[in-house]
């Protein structure tokens, strides 16, 4: 199977075997490995072997196949390191905080006050703006 690749790409470089990497799987079309920079032990990512940027031109089959290889490692997480919780994530532009764009979802364990801000609080909606952007929405799909 080939896939894209992009020469300056660390996580291509990776997947070339370039850059060494703590390899966790590999299957044909994604690799996990553990992340340089863990935000709480056991952090990890299930990345695409393709380079693909972002969740709006990735082929579908690929992104489940991502998602499939982020589930095995989940549950490794959960059950060998036993944290409070796990974040899936998968961020996509700068905006969103992506800093490789090459498509991959965080396996990131959580623990009591890690100080991780992924939390917003629940704020009511406006109706009518919540259905006027629905409509554009569903229009669309
Ligand atoms: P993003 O910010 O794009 O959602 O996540 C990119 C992640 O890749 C970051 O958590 C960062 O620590 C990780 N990362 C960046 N460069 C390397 C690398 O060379 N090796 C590994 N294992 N992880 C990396
Ligand atoms: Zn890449």
């Amino acid at each position: 199977m080939t896939h894209p690749t992009d020469g300056s790409c660390i996580f291509c470089k990776i997947v070339a075997d370039q850059i060494p990497c703590f390899k966790l799987l590999e299957d044909e079309a994604t690799i996990a490995f553990m992340d340089i920079n863990p935000v709480n032990p056991g952090h990890a990512l299930s990345v695409a072997k393709g380079h693909w940027p972002t969740v709006d031109v990735i082929p579908p089959e690929v992104l489940g196949a991502v998602a499939r290889t982020a589930q095995r490692v989940a549950k490794a997480v959960i059950t060998e390191l036993k944290p409070n919780g796990v974040n899936l994530l998968q961020a996509n532009g700068e905006g969103a905080g992506q800093s490789v764009p090459h498509l991959h979802i965080h396996i990131m364990p959580r623990l009591p006050n890690d100080g991780v801000a992924l939390n917003w609080g629940y704020k009511p909606g406006n109706k009518d703006e919540i259905e006027a952007i629905y409509k554009k929405l569903k229009a669309a799909l």
